[in-house]
């Protein structure tokens, strides 16, 4: 049960926490595979060379940044069952897509992001995934 887990980070407390659960997780289960997924915002079709290519690695350095960060948290897991997977957002469809992609049994997510209104329980993307996520959904606040 839960052998391939999903857990999705955008670099906040809240996304660490969760990576620190599905970890433990994933050692528990003796999971066959977590999959550490980051989305970066979409990048705006219109602009061109050499902005977007400017854009493109910008965003593909601070992807970099929330997985290293993660990775950090996630500690030692059995080789080739740790997968990470940086895409382009918005996150809750890119996430979602992962997971269907992978056929992810478990998805791992914080209650809130980075995201600025605090005094809602659930993030945009957390409540989106809720909603149209096939398998079940782990929300770690
Ligand atoms: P909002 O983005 O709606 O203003 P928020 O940032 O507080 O609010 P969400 O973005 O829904 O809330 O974040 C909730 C969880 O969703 C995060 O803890 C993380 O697990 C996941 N998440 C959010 N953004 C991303 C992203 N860009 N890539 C991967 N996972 C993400
Ligand atoms: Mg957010």
């Amino acid at each position: 049960m839960y052998s391939r887990i999903l857990v999705a980070v955008d670099g906040s407390e809240h996304s660490l926490k969760a990576a620190q659960t599905a970890a433990e997780l994933a050692r528990l289960l003796h999971a066959r595979e977590l999959r550490l997924v980051h989305a970066y915002d979409p990048i705006p079709s219109f602009l061109g060379e050499p902005n977007l290519q400017a854009a493109i690695n910008a965003r593909l350095d601070e992807a970099q940044q929330v997985i290293q960060k993660a990775l950090q948290v996630i500690g030692e897991l059995p080789e080739g069952v740790l997968r990470t997977e940086i895409l382009e957002g918005p996150a809750a469809e890119a996430i979602l897509r992962v997971a269907e992609t992978h056929q992810s049994e478990l998805i791992v997510m914080g209650s809130r992001g980075l995201g600025r209104f605090t005094g809602l329980l659930l993030g945009s993307h957390s409540q989106r995934v809720v909603q149209h996520a096939t398998c079940p959904v782990l929300i770690v606040r």
